[in-house]
Parts: C-alpha cells; sequence; structure tokens
C-alpha cells in the first residue's frame, strides 16, 4: 500500500535571455556546467525525499527558467531518482516547460524517451509584433512549427497566451482565441499581462513608454475568454487555466487542493509536513548552500494552523469547483474560516455560490478574487479558556 500522495517541483533556473514582463526566478549566465546541476538537483531529491518516505507520486512538473534547455539526460536521472524514491503513481504526470524554438524542439523526442509525458509550451502570442513587445525570442511561425512537434512526441500538450496586452480588443482576441481552441490541444493557460514591480515593464510603465490595457477593457476580454472557452468544452477549471475533462493539470491541482509538494531547485517553494520551504533564488547561493548543508533550503518554517487555512482558502477559490469550508475548519482545527454572512452577500451579488460549505466564484466573482478574499476571509482559532 502507497502512502499519502505527494508532487514534486523541480526548478531549472536559466533561461537565454530575460523577458520584460517575467517575475520568476530566472537568470542568464553563458556557462551552465550541467554535470554539476544534475548532480545538485539529485542530492536536493535526496534530501527532500529522506524527509518524505512513503509518499505516492501522483506528479513531477520541471518549471522555470526555460528547464527545456536541461540536459534530457539530467530530466531522466530526475525522473528515475524519484522513481526509486518514492512509488509512482500508473498515471504519473510529467509536464516540462518548453520555449518554442527550433534548438528546444529538437529535444522533445529525448525528453519524451526521458520519460516526460506533458508539455507546456510558452506560445505567448500568434501574432510576430506582439511576441516582440513581449521580448521572446521566437517567431510566431516558429511557434506553430515547435507545436506540431510537441503533438507528435506527447499525448498531452498545453501551450500558454498572454492576452490584455496594451491595443487588444476584443476582435483581435477573440480571433486569436478562436484559432487556439483549433489546434487540438486539451489545455490552455491564458494569462492576462500584468505589470509585476521589478520588471523590465514596470520601469517602461514608469517612464510613460507604454501604457497598460485599462482595467475594465482587461475584464472584457477575460469574460469573452471564459465564455468561448466554455463553448469549445474547454473551461476554465481555474482562473487562468482551461481544460477538456480529465485533462487538468493534475500538479497544478496539488498546489490548488492544497495537497503536499517537495519542490527542489533554485528558488523553489515546498510544502510538507506542515512546514514551507524555500529554496535560495541565485543559482550560485543555492549551489553553496547545497555543498555546505547538503539542501538547498534558505527558509524552512512552519505554517501555523492560521496560515496553512489561510492559504488553503486562498488556493481553493482559485479552482470552479470551490472549496469546501468546512473541510479546511477541520483538517486545521479552527472555529471559523470565513465570515459567512459576507459570503452570503456575495452569493446575493453574483460573485459567489454556496451548496452546504462548499463555495467557490462565479465568472464575476472569479475578476475579483483579491477582493474577495479580503471580503470573506476570518480564520480563527478555538477560544481557549482560561483556567484558574
Ligand atoms: S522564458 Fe519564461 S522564465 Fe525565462 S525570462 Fe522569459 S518568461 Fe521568464
Amino acid at each position: 500500500m502507497t502512502g499519502k500522495s505527494l508532487a514534486l517541483y523541480v526548478h531549472w533556473p536559466f533561461c537565454v535571455s530575460k523577458c520584460p514582463y517575467c517575475d520568476f526566478n530566472s537568470h542568464v549566465r553563458s556557462n551552465i556546467d550541467q554535470h554539476a546541476w544534475r548532480e545538485a538537483l539529485l542530492a536536493d531529491l535526496a534530501y527532500e525525499a529522506r524527509l518524505l518516505p512513503g509518499r505516492a507520486l501522483t506528479s513531477i512538473f520541471f518549471g522555470g527558467g526555460t528547464p527545456s534547455l536541461m540536459d534530457p539526460a539530467t530530466v531522466e536521472a530526475i525522473i528515475d531518482a524519484a522513481h526509486q524514491h518514492w512509488v509512482a503513481e500508473d498515471r504519473i504526470e510529467i509536464t516540462l516547460e518548453a520555449n518554442p524554438n527550433s534548438v528546444e524542439a529538437a529535444r522533445f523526442a529525448d525528453l519524451a524517451t526521458a520519460g516526460v509525458n506533458r508539455v507546456s509550451l510558452g506560445l505567448q502570442s500568434f501574432d510576430d509584433s506582439s511576441l516582440a513587445f513581449l521580448g521572446r525570442a521566437h517567431s510566431a511561425r516558429e511557434g506553430f512549427a515547435s507545436l506540431a512537434t510537441a503533438q507528435k512526441h506527447f499525448r498531452r500538450v498545453s501551450f500558454d497566451l498572454i492576452y490584455a496586452l496594451p491595443g487588444d480588443t476584443e476582435d483581435n482576441w477573440s480571433m486569436t482565441l478562436a484559432q487556439a481552441l483549433s489546434l487540438g490541444v486539451d489545455h490552455l493557460s491564458l494569462y492576462q499581462l500584468t505589470i509585476e514591480p521589478g520588471t523590465r515593464f514596470a520601469s517602461m510603465v514608469a517612464r510613460h513608454e507604454f501604457e497598460p490595457l485599462d482595467a475594465d477593457a482587461a475584464a472584457g476580454l477575460f469574460e469573452l475568454t471564459d465564455a468561448m472557452t466554455s463553448e469549445a468544452g474547454m473551461p476554465a477549471y481555474e482562473i487562468s487555466n482551461h481544460a477538456r475533462r480529465g485533462q487538468e493539470s493534475r500538479h497544478n491541482l496539488t498546489y490548488w487542493r492544497y495537497g503536499d509538494y517537495a519542490g527542489i531547485g533554485p528558488g523553489a517553494h515546498g510544502r510538507r509536513l506542515g512546514q514551507r520551504t524555500v529554496r535560495h533564488k541565485k543559482p550560485e547561493n543555492f549551489m553553496s548552500a547545497l555543498s555546505r548543508n547538503g539542501h538547498g533550503i534558505a527558509e524552512e518554517a512552519p505554517l501555523s494552523p492560521v496560515e496553512a487555512a489561510d492559504e488553503a482558502l486562498v488556493m481553493g477559490l482559485r479552482l470552479r469547483e470551490g472549496v469546501d469550508i468546512h473541510a479546511i475548519a477541520e483538517r486545521f482545527g479552527l472555529s471559523r474560516v470565513v465570515d459567512w454572512e459576507r459570503v452570503a452577500r456575495l452569493v446575493g451579488s453574483g460573485h459567489v455560490t454556496r451548496e452546504g460549505a462548499l463555495i467557490a466564484l462565479t465568472a464575476r466573482g472569479r475578476l475579483l478574487l483579491d477582493y474577495i478574499l479580503g471580503e470573506i476571509a476570518a480564520v480563527e482559532e478555538p477560544r481557549t479558556l482560561a483556567v484558574g
């Protein structure tokens, strides 16, 4: 019999260049010692495995950075080691994020042989001028060619698009989305462009070099996305993720359903045994921590029941299936998780649905996730009686 389930996240921190909107932990380096990185990731993995014996491994996700730049032999070594450390479920999902260019597409056959069975391609746009604006190194043509190669080698292929760029309209986005829906994939990640602090785009906006699309227009595009993807049988199962039934990312569902996951590699976050873990972000710091301590952890802290319940609520509300408030309260031993009067008001205004203790956001509500969380979250520990 296998134990509690576990997902594994592996972060590869390197990219060929830095995209101007990117706030991920990605670094550009001229020389990468693939052998040293393979050994480091394997050691970091072994450290987590020692703390998590007997788990049933449901998914592995290689994210980045650009993990399609990893040596396929490194990917294979990590997959093999994970199978040795844990019992893998029969339907284990092994995803790798890839950039759509010919160099990386040429590795797809080897990555499939290494055990990867799902690819998530960063197409981002079908339009060359939008790709140039986003600082992407590939053209639309290369994107389509990589998608075709990916579909040849992997049973499950997803791709990302970024919309709500300056100047985007319902007309041009509906044409792009219709094309996306015709390309034969069962999963799409559709992100609105957001200007994150510390990125090159944030400086450009501060210097008035461009204006982000206004919030009302972006909301209109979000609603259009919801309608078109639902109509096509690929509704949102999470704020930005759309899939045919059964094709949802099992790995990401583990995050949103608040399951345990081990996170290895620079900057990776993990959650295991009631603890939050964060690895060193800078590749060089990660490497020196690893040789010093045998793992790359920069911070490790227990999550209090209140913190854990708050996170579980934040994660669960991203999902269309919603979140069971009583289950959260019971799991973390809390007397209260939400303010039910406020939930009732949001049900009345059409932003939230409620069936017993299960609450979920409507399409209108999903546009206002942060506001709604601020309104309803009311996590409280049971009062303890003073003695004496
Ligand atoms: S390829 Fe991805 S991770 Fe790398 S810089 Fe661009 S957006 Fe960031």
